[in-house]
């Protein structure tokens, strides 16, 4: 065909979901929900569609709820965006941050991605002509190396994604790590893409840092994230980007040709919705205590647990437990034990392998208990 992604195959959250439904094995490995989001948005929904929101909304997404996101970013982190040329709803952070990406990034830029790191960012660079420029997060704490990353800056450099609180490693990056990140990028033109879709999901009383809180930062950032972490609705596929006015004008002229816009009666849903804050003030406690019953269960076998500070996953290091390599320690998981997992190695370019898997604890006490016992064998 003449592929475009050569290096690209099907994303790993769908190969182990395919496994777990063939083996019948407790999936803890693409991360989603598996019990439902509050009734109160199910009948937000009905409302909206009785009630005629059924056609295309305006193409930024409707104003009530580019208003109310506007509303909870000032709330949370202290920065006002205009919601009428700053805030764009999008088809989950997934296009969100591909869209970003297009807008920026020409053929030949460079674009850092500190490894490991979500499965979409390479590709969406790839497919903008963009070269990809690899920086390691620390190995064993997954923490930003500055020295690494101001190393890897370029005048060629056009942008660097990325992600607190992170996914897989689950850490959360620290308020001077930020502060760090932003004098480092303040002598340069680069653009941040700053993937937050975890922002509610922050433990041990940690808060969340997002780059919204630093001008340095906020001047240069598209920030995204995304409704389906926030109120389990991870089939809803909605998101949003806030951005200055000028980087989001330009993100508009990739959005209206890529989806134009974003389903209708969900908007109307999530806008009334969010008139309540308790539910996303309240979910950094909810997945606390999932966490911690997780964490409790896996700590009577031999996978070492690793910190989670944040996200749904817990990640933990298999070399007590097992000889394999991390992919065929998933597969044999879930075959003989019963439980699915996602290989951190699916995290790097060069499928580097530390023994070390993630689980997704974004599940029912049962299902979490479920799993717990068949790991009792290990
Ligand atoms: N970024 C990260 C770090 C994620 O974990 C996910 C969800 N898997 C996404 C982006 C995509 O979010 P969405 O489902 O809203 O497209
Ligand atoms: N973000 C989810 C994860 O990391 C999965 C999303 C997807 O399947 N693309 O597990």
């Amino acid at each position: 065909v003449g592929t475009k992604l050569p290096a690209v195959g099907t994303t790993i959250f769908t190969v182990m979901s395919a496994l777990a439904a063939e083996t019948q094995a407790v999936n803890l490995g693409q991360g989603f929900p598996d019990f439902h989001c509050d009734p109160k948005l199910l009948d937000a929904v009905t409302a909206a569609m009785a009630a005629g929101h059924n056609q295309y909304p305006p193409m930024p997404g409707i104003p009530a709820l580019r208003e109310a996101v506007a509303a909870k970013i000032a709330a949370l982190y202290g920065r006002s965006y205009s919601a009428a040329t700053e805030i764009t709803l999008t088809a989950g952070a997934t296009q969100a941050i591909i869209t970003a990406v297009l807008a920026i990034v020409r053929p030949g830029d460079e674009v850092i991605v500190l490894e490991p790191c979500y499965d979409s960012y390479v590709p969406n660079i790839e497919l903008a002509g963009g070269t990809v420029v690899r920086v390691p997060l620390t190995p064993g704490t997954f923490r930003p190396d500055f020295d690494k990353i101001g190393a890897a800056l370029s005048p060629r450099t056009r942008a660097i994604i990325v992600n607190t609180p992170h996914n897989p490693s689950a850490t959360v990056w620290t308020e001077a790590e930020m502060r760090q990140l932003e004098a480092l990028l303040a002598p340069t033109d680069v653009f941040v893409i700053s993937d937050e879709v975890y922002e509610h999901m922050v433990y041990d009383g940690a808060r969340h840092e997002s780059a919204a809180r630093f001008p340095g930062l906020a001047a240069r950032s598209f920030i995204v994230s995304s409704f389906g972490k926030t109120y389990h609705v991870t089939g809803w596929k909605v998101g949003y980007v806030a951005a200055p006015a000028s980087l989001t004008a330009e993100f508009r002229k990739v959005h209206q040709f890529n989806v134009f816009t974003v389903n209708t009666p969900m908007q109307h849903a999530l806008a009334s919705y969010m008139a309540d804050p308790a539910p996303y003030l309240d979910l950094s406690a909810f997945y606390q205590r999932k966490r911690d019953l997780f964490a409790e269960g896996l700590a009577r076998t031999r996978l070492k647990l690793l910190p989670s500070g944040g996200t749904y996953f817990q990640c933990v290091d298999i070399s007590e437990v097992s000889d394999l390599g991390e992919a065929d320690f998933c597969q044999w998981l879930t075959r003989e034990i019963g439980v699915a997992a996602i290989p951190l190695s699916a995290f790097y370019g060069n499928g580097f392998d530390q023994r070390v898997v993630r689980f997704c604890f974004a599940k029912k006490d049962e299902t979490l208990r479920h799993a717990i016992d068949r790991l009792a064998k290990l």
